[in-house]
């Protein structure tokens, strides 16, 4: 095994847990992959997060989608994976996972709106797809279509997919968006929001505020 391969295991199985940890998934909900090259490595089927160990992320030819290794079958979303990396070759890991605030979220409104500066700098115009079949070429299509033009997409009555350069920055984007859906939820509940204007949020995404995004993430 390439020492690429056994650090990817690693790191897979470290977010499993932390997702798991922070309860974005129920049981076994949910599938993350992360690719070296042209090989994804994803999820088994039928296992919790929590219980999957390095050794059993199934590896697919992001080229062709044969499964490389046939001891554990890949998660049954495992064409929405495929198809994301085919289409965005700037992404390196995908996190779907199930989280409350962002299903109920979805239940009720589609787009949600610019709140804080964490927000505005490491995820920006958050997507929305519209309920269709989990598990389906259908949904694979559909987050194939939206995963270059936004890095999260909310699932309608489902739940959410980031994407990112690596598996921190796919999970904390994550984080930012159930954090957002959360803080949207409770505002809303008590009054109406005061969302940043347009002006803000574009100087957060100025060049000026690029300082700012890149020591968020190095503090993670
Ligand atoms: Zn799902």
């Amino acid at each position: 095994m390439q020492q690429a391969e056994v650090k990817l295991r690693l790191e897979l199985t470290k977010y499993a847990r932390k997702i798991v940890d922070m309860g974005l998934v129920v049981g076994p909900g949910g599938n993350i992959s992360a690719r070296h090259e042209d090989i994804m490595y994803i999820s088994p089927s039928g296992f919790a997060f929590e219980d999957i160990e390095p050794d059993q992320w199934v590896p697919v030819s992001i080229s062709t989608g044969d499964i490389l290794d046939n001891t554990h079958r890949p998660s049954s979303e495992v064409l929405m994976h495929l198809y994301g990396y085919r289409v965005n070759e700037a992404v390196t890991a995908m996190v779907h996972t199930h989280p409350a605030h962002c299903i109920a979220f979805t239940l009720v409104e589609q787009h949600l709106p610019m709140m804080f500066p964490d927000q505005a700098a490491l995820v920006g115009e958050i997507g929305f797809v519209d309920y269709v079949v989990p598990t389906t070429h259908v949904l694979a299509d559909a987050v194939a279509a939206k995963i270059t033009a936004h890095n999260s997409l909310l699932l309608g009555n489902h739940g959410l997919v980031t994407v990112g350069k690596n598996l921190r920055e796919a999970f904390y984007r994550t984080q930012v968006v159930e954090e957002s859906a959360k803080i949207y939820l409770l505002a809303k509940s008590v009054g109406t929001p005061k969302l940043l204007t347009v002006d803000e949020y574009k100087e957060i995404q100025g060049l000026e505020s690029e300082a700012y995004r890149v020591n968020l993430l190095q503090q993670l």
